[in-house]
């Protein structure tokens, strides 16, 4: 932050956060008496707090237009902020800050919900909530919540670290909306048993930790799979071990090991199971990946019509090259690649971070 403004900005840094803080508060506790506030103070939260952290790049970032943006009026409070969306933009754009396209997604849904509630007369929110309603409403924020404490305790840690303490807080009291999920659990259970006896596979699921990840039949050797309690998605890999011909199961990162021998997998070792190989064609075929950005090797290979990321088990659209380096990248917006820059280059133009 520039030395001569930064006793401002940290008074603004404060009360945004603290109004995150507060807001999310308001929305836990209204789940019961009122979901459609607990909606709307929920999206208010997560929003502050992405301002709060593009705040720390320059302030005019949080202006809806930062060309036309006023120290003054924006000291008087007199602006349009940007939106959520374009928030998450200029973070992946400006600050190099990376954004899971999956947890953008959690945190979109959690602002078109918001939205229609503003927007349309919804009448199942105005009376005390059915069933339905909380099973909606829980499941998003628990999605949204645990996507945004990890940003909040790893990545954006030394920028909130005056509120850790809070943040754990918060976390805590998040944890009211595991105890829905508990029950949801057990209304399930006997039907999750019974899909289990009719040959349906389930895993148990690496976000709310219960046994109801609902297995997909996706595309051998890639498996998707949908958690019937907190509503989140993750893929695996099934791949055979190459020491002992085992299944192996490869979450996250490229890693799995071999239950029955101990070998471990990575990224590497998949690339060369799985890769047709990166000149194949004399082209190069395989991409970096922009959604979890995993730069030390091209990641991202042909898969099904479409490109897999080895390292995130993400599916992502057709790459493209950079417009600067030329690096063929996948699941990343390359429009103004040539200004921005790519996960592997800084772009054309110097930000000047003052
Ligand atoms: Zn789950
Ligand atoms: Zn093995
Ligand atoms: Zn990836
Ligand atoms: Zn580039």
């Amino acid at each position: 932050m520039n030395k001569k403004k930064s006793i401002n900005l940290q008074i603004f840094f404060d009360s945004l956060t603290r109004n995150a803080i507060d807001f999310l508060k308001k929305s836990v506790d209204e789940l019961d008496k009122s979901p459609k506030y607990s909606v709307i103070h929920f999206c208010s939260a997560i929003e502050l707090f992405f301002k709060a952290r593009l705040l720390v790049e320059h302030w005019s970032l949080i202006v809806a237009k930062p060309e036309n943006a006023n120290l003054s009026k924006f000291q008087a409070g007199d602006f349009h902020s940007a939106s959520m969306k374009e928030t998450i933009k200029r973070l992946n754009n400006i600050s190099g800050e990376k954004i899971e396209n999956k947890a953008e997604q959690y945190f979109e849904s959690v602002r078109n919900h918001r939205n229609k509630l503003i927007h349309f007369f919804h009448e199942k929110y105005i009376v005390k909530p059915d069933n339905l309603t909380l099973k909606e409403v829980i499941p998003e924020q628990y999605a949204a919540w645990f996507y945004l404490h990890l940003l909040l305790i790893n990545q954006w840690k030394a920028i909130f670290k005056d509120y850790s303490e809070e943040i754990e807080k918060l976390n805590h009291l998040m944890q009211r909306h595991k105890k829905y999920l508990r029950a949801k659990y057990e209304e399930m259970k006997s039907a999750i048993c019974k899909d289990k006896k009719n040959g349906i596979q389930y895993e148990t699921c690496y976000f709310c930790s219960f046994d109801a990840a609902k297995v997909d039949d996706t595309y051998n050797p890639l498996f998707s799979c949908t958690c019937l309690i907190c509503n989140m998605r993750s893929n695996f890999l099934v791949i055979a071990c190459p020491e002992c011909k085992t299944n192996i199961k490869v979450e996250d990162l490229g890693c799995g090991e071999c239950q029955k021998c101990g070998f471990v997998s990575d990224v590497d070792f998949l690339l060369q199971e799985l890769s047709p190989g990166r000149y194949y064609k004399e082209e190069p075929l395989e991409a970096y990946c922009g959604n979890c950005e995993y730069s030390a090797a091209p990641s991202a290979i042909p898969f099904d019509n479409s490109y897999l990321c080895l390292n995130c088990l993400e599916l992502l659209d057709e790459p493209e090259h950079c417009g600067y380096c030329n690096e063929l990248i996948a699941g990343h917006d390359l429009e103004n690649s040539w200004i921005y820059g790519c996960i592997m280059c800084d772009g054309s133009l110097n930000w000047n971070r003052d």
